[in-house]
């Protein structure tokens, strides 16, 4: 049980994020939702969580392409909660593109969102759980962090680097009773996936489960999605003590892909 703990996770209004943060507040964490957003649903997913699980909750508003946004994001939390406890790093975009026609300001908007707030939020997260002297950090990177695919040179680099920054901040900190550790997931049914498999059925005339098979299950050994309820499961477990020696690694959750 994580109860008592203080859990940040940023981009959680949707898909993995909001997954993690209902796994984490179901297991008695406080949970801080984020997104860039700031409208009612925001505000309602917040409060669903408290009452449901008994936990608090509130939501923050955070631009996470912008570092002072990501900074803000963790004092605006210790404010509110007087520490943080569990920070998962998780908002992310995607963008597809050749390389030579990726436009400049997209590249730069998935490394700040992906890669650079992640540094940010840590930043300025690592000093606090210091002073406790326990801490979690979960990346949400990718299977994209150990595997190339064309067209997602941005999303590809930010999560490769993804996991350079979870290893070094492992490094940092080992000893100290903080962990830093990152998730890896193949191809899961959210919002960002499904505007994916509508892009490929209208470009290729597929329909629906022949462009799952040709353009994302032919990554998975499995042939199945990767579920939501699998990532969350992963992140309570980093999250937890029994997780205390896992530092500096990658959980792969993705069908076989990286068995290949
Ligand atoms: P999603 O689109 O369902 O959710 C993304 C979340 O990030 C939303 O809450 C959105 O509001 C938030 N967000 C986007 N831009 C933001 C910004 N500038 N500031 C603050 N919040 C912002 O996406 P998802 O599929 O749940 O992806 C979540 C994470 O999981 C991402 O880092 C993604 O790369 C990673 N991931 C997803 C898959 C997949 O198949 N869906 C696979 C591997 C990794």
């Amino acid at each position: 049980m994580l109860t008592g703990k203080t859990a940040v996770v940023t981009g959680s209004t949707s898909g993995i994020g909001l997954a993690i943060a209902e796994a984490l507040a179901a297991q008695g964490a406080n949970v801080a939702i984020n997104s860039y957003t700031d409208n009612e649903d925001d505000h309602a997913i917040a409060a669903r969580l408290a009452e449901q699980h008994g936990v608090e909750a509130a939501y923050f508003k955070a631009d996470m392409s912008k570092g002072e946004a990501a900074r803000g994001l963790i004092d605006d939390v210790i404010a509110r909660f007087s520490s943080i406890d569990i920070l998962v790093n998780n908002a992310g975009i995607q963008f597809v593109a050749p390389v030579d026609e990726f436009p400049p300001e997209k590249w730069d908007a998935v490394i700040a969102i992906n890669l650079s707030s992640a540094f940010h939020t840590t930043a300025e997260a690592v000093p606090h759980m210091r002073q406790a002297g326990w801490g979690r950090i979960i990346n949400v990177a990718s299977a994209h962090g150990l595997r190339a695919s064309p067209n997602k040179s941005a999303y590809v680099a930010s999560k490769h680097g993804v996991l350079g920054l979870t290893k070094v901040v492992a490094l940092e900190e080992a000893g100290k009773g903080i962990t830093c550790n990152a998730i890896c997931p193949g191809y899961v049914l959210t919002p960002l996936v499904e505007q994916q498999i509508e892009d490929r059925m209208r470009e290729s005339g597929l329909d629906r489960r022949a462009a799952e098979l040709k353009f994302f299950l032919d990554k998975h050994p499995s042939e199945q999605f990767v579920t939501l309820g699998e990532v969350a499961a992963a992140a309570v477990y980093l999250a937890g003590d029994m997780a205390a020696q896992v530092t500096g690694t990658t959980l792969s959750i993705d069908g076989g892909w990286t068995a290949r």
